[in-house]
């Protein structure tokens, strides 16, 4: 039996299988990482192109099926069945990766993908069609996101092919479509958390300008408290804590007319919202921070942020949904120099 929580939608055309194969441009030398290989349809193709296939998959049915399909045949020395779920699963290096995705884990395994530290030359994925328009999204345009940004950060995107419905078994509820990943060589040399970091604050809600994303949620302006003090200590810089009188009133103020102002601006795009990612900031406030007297420290951090958005980068009226990698570098850059760190 099939088990759809687990996305199994096996693909029964051949030609889409060899076509997806086709396109990873595999070498007779290079090691295949597989995910969620199924009943292997996709699995015996790469194996007659490529060197080596390591295969993840969770469904221990599935894994049997795979392993009895080489059985006694030359592939199978060449096929290696890991079980368990991908995204928990300790990865060996591979040079290609090859995926009719469980759609459940299409953002963690891009994510995955894009963030080992040797990652592969070529991954040929298979997404939910809306999943696939994100990943190659332009600023400005609807499915522009935080998912676009990053994935675009770290590689270069190009969509294969669109793939209906009925080329599955069974067929799943949404259209599909295969995109390439390839990932940039050299990597760039950012910190891949400190980008993430960035964007979360960024996306949270697309559709409001930056100064309303850092300066009209204390939360954000709390975090990014805690790592500028952890950086102080680390760098041996001193942090000035005498409190400034009479100044915490306009702040707050300052901050009621900020959110006021962006909920004026309809922010109703909430797919990026992450309520985790608030909880660990919290976390990280409450465990990092010495704020006995914040009213100072709160007024130094506002200041640089606003010196970073309005003076530095002039980005602070921009949304980030309008904004393209090169926007998002300025900030990160700028922020850094000012001490601001994102992870
Ligand atoms: N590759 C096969 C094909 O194209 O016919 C099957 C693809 S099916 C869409 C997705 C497969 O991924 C299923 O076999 C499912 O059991 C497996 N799977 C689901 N979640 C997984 C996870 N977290 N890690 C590894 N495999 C997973």
């Amino acid at each position: 039996k099939m088990n759809t929580d687990l996305g199994q939608h096996i693909l029964k055309n051949p030609g889409v299988a060899s076509a997806i194969v086709a396109k990873a441009g595999l070498k007779q030398s290079d090691h295949v990482l597989e995910v969620g290989p199924g009943t292997g349809n996709l699995t015996v193709l790469i194996l007659k192109e490529a060197k080596a296939v390591t295969a993840v998959e969770m469904d221990p049915r599935m894994a049997a099926e795979l392993t009895k399909r080489v059985q006694g045949k030359p592939e199978e020395k060449r096929l290696k069945v890991l079980l368990g779920d991908v995204i928990k699963t300790e990865l060996p290096y591979f040079d290609v990766c090859i995926s009719n995705t469980p759609y459940q884990i299409s953002s963690p395994l891009v994510f995955k993908l894009l963030s080992l530290p040797n990652p592969p030359r070529t991954c040929v994925l298979m997404f939910q069609r809306e999943f696939a328009m994100r990943l190659f999204a332009k600023p400005g345009e609807k499915l522009y996101s935080r998912l676009s940004v990053n994935a675009q950060m770290w590689a270069r995107i190009s969509h294969v092919m669109k793939v209906g419905r009925n080329n599955f078994n069974p067929p799943p509820n949404v259209e599909s479509n295969v995109v390439r990943l390839e990932p940039k060589f050299p990597r760039p040399q950012i910190s891949y958390e400190e980008w993430d970091g960035l964007l979360r604050i960024c996306f949270v809600r697309k559709n409001r300008t930056l100064r309303a994303a850092f300066l009209g949620t204390s939360a954000v302006l709390e975090m990014l408290e805690a790592n500028w003090r952890l950086w102080c200590a680390q760098n041996d810089v001193v942090v000035d804590d005498t409190p400034l009188t009479g100044q915490e009133e306009e702040v707050e103020s300052m901050e009621v007319d900020q959110v006021e102002e962006d909920e004026w601006n309809g922010f109703s795009d909430a797919e990026d919202e992450l309520p985790d990612f608030f909880k660990e900031m919290t976390q990280k406030v409450k465990n990092g921070a010495n704020r006995k007297k914040k009213g100072r420290v709160s007024e130094v951090v506002r200041e640089k942020v606003r010196k970073v958005l309005e003076d530095e980068t002039k980005l602070a009226d921009k949304r980030a949904r309008l904004c393209d990698e090169g926007d998002f570098l300025k900030m990160l850059y700028a922020f850094n120099q000012e001490g601001i760190h994102f992870s």
